[in-house]
């Protein structure tokens, strides 16, 4: 399954139509909890002398009244759906997957689930789809939504809202099936070393820098994406001060609280974005077949640099402008999107996603391995203080990623042969192997065996 998540721009008639939707849909879903919460809460015991269980149906008739009247000016189906989704959360709680479905608040992201009777792709003769809304009887017309890539038809969607922008999201069949990552790290340990090397990309992590690739390429921020994000993060702690000083619930409360939500999207989106296009150019590289990340060494990145002295005994420069520039929060949901991002777009492009311990990755030499706090030389420099080695530090710590993912494919196929879980080739007379056999046991043959037995044995056995 592939998930899509569309921009779309309703009309401001057609937005009244589809907050109504919502709501409607919500007050559905949460009658069916509060209903579940009187059955087992007060009725469990009359229940149990009759026999019968609290009903987890999909009935929602009952909530409709002289009092809830407007209900009946949505589709029954965007009603009925109300109560699926309570139940399908419901069965998801049995599956012990998630908590009992609870009250479905006003706040965050609120969005209505269509089924196929509610909604309409018509080609628009281009390649691409018009979405037509509604039934018959409750028209919303088109629905003007962007798609950005191409998609196949789904059986449902969800048109939500969140901080005033509008999304349709679905999932799609995907048709084409893409190795598993096991199957694709079982393929790399068979290759030798200095070949997968040069198909790995190690990725560095840090605060000036963003991501470091081990072949030179940089990822960042620009400058007006860093500038804006700064000014939003000032917003929106100014509109949380203000939200916090007026009346709870209040119009003006209200207000503060929407801004607080748009200042926030805008860093958010920025984010996405930027994890997007990074974990896209990493993993669809020319030749590469395994990305490397560390995991993420956060208090050391959230330590704040220790302050220097000049020989005047002033404070020097010592990087702690650097990283206070951007609010930690958004540093750390960037480097986690990138992670995400990278992990389930690999497997498409059959490259293997791997996560390395990250001790001591900014002190060891790329080169020979030495490990020592000396080498680094300051936010930038690294120099070897055994080999000479010198690099960038950051450039440095991403081959030293790289190295480390190299080791971790390979030498786990060796501790596997160790344990016997990759079949040793079996000691058969020479003058036995089959050519098939022979043929099969080479493709297979694990690289540690390679000079215990002569490279030729296959072909002389087919040969006789
Ligand atoms: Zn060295």
């Amino acid at each position: 399954m592939i998930g899509h998540r569309f921009r779309c721009y309703p009309g401001r008639q057609q937005e009244n139509i589809l907050l109504r939707w919502i709501g409607c849909q919500r007050f559905i879903y949460n009658s069916k909890v509060r209903e579940d919460r009187y059955f087992r809460a007060f009725a469990r015991k009359a229940l149990s002398l009759t026999g019968q269980k609290p009903p987890i149906d999909q009935q929602y008739s009952q909530f409709i009244g002289p009092d809830t009247a407007w209900l009946r000016e949505v589709p029954s189906q965007v009603l009925r759906n109300g109560a699926v989704r309570w139940k399908q959360a419901y069965s998801r709680f049995f599956q012990k997957l998630s908590g009992r479905p609870t009250i479905h608040g006003k706040g965050g992201e609120q969005g209505v689930w269509l089924t196929r009777e509610l909604f309409a792709f018509e080609d628009d003769g281009e390649g691409g789809y018009h979405l037509r809304v509604g039934t018959k009887k409750h028209p919303l017309g088109r629905l003007r939504y962007v798609a950005d890539r191409p998609h196949t038809l789904p059986a449902s969607i969800v048109i939500s809202i969140n901080a005033g922008q509008w999304h349709v999201s679905f999932a799609t069949e995907d048709d084409v099936i893409h190795p598993r990552p096991a199957e694709i790290q079982a393929e790399l340990s068979q290759w030798d070393e200095a070949s997968l090397h040069a198909a790995t990309i190690g990725v560095d992590r840090g605060v000036a820098v963003l991501a470091y690739a081990s072949t030179g390429s940089v990822y960042a921020f620009d400058p007006v994406q860093k500038q804006r994000m700064a000014r939003k993060e000032r917003q929106r702690l100014r509109w949380q001060r203000r939200m916090a000083r007026r009346a709870k619930g209040s119009s003006g409360w209200h207000k503060a609280k929407k801004r607080v939500a748009r200042a926030h999207t805008y860093a958010n989106n920025v984010r996405k974005d930027f994890a997007h296009k990074t974990s896209h150019a990493l993993v669809m590289a020319p030749g590469v077949r395994l990305v490397v990340m560390e995991d993420l060494k956060v208090a050391s990145m959230s330590r704040r640099p220790k302050a220097k002295t000049d020989e005047r005994g002033h404070h020097a420069p010592n990087g702690a402008r650097a990283k206070a520039g951007l609010n930690k929060g958004i540093l750390h949901s960037a480097w986690g999107k990138i992670r995400t991002y990278a992990q389930y777009k690999a497997p498409r492009n059959n490259v293997l996603f791997l996560v390395v311990p990250p001790h001591h990755s900014s002190q060891e030499c790329a080169v020979c391995g030495h490990i020592h706090p000396d080498n680094r030389l300051s936010q930038s420099r690294f120099v070897c203080q055994r080999c000479g080695q010198t690099d960038h530090a950051d450039h440095n710590a991403s081959r030293v990623i790289a190295r480390r993912g190299v080791t971790t494919v390979i030498g786990q196929c060796k501790s596997l042969q160790q344990v016997g879980a990759v079949r040793p080739e079996p000691p058969f007379p020479d003058g036995y192997a089959g050519g098939d056999q022979g043929q099969s046991q080479k493709g297979k043959r694990p690289t540690a065996h390679r000079s215990s037995k002569p490279e030729t044995m296959p072909t002389t056995a087919q040969a006789v």
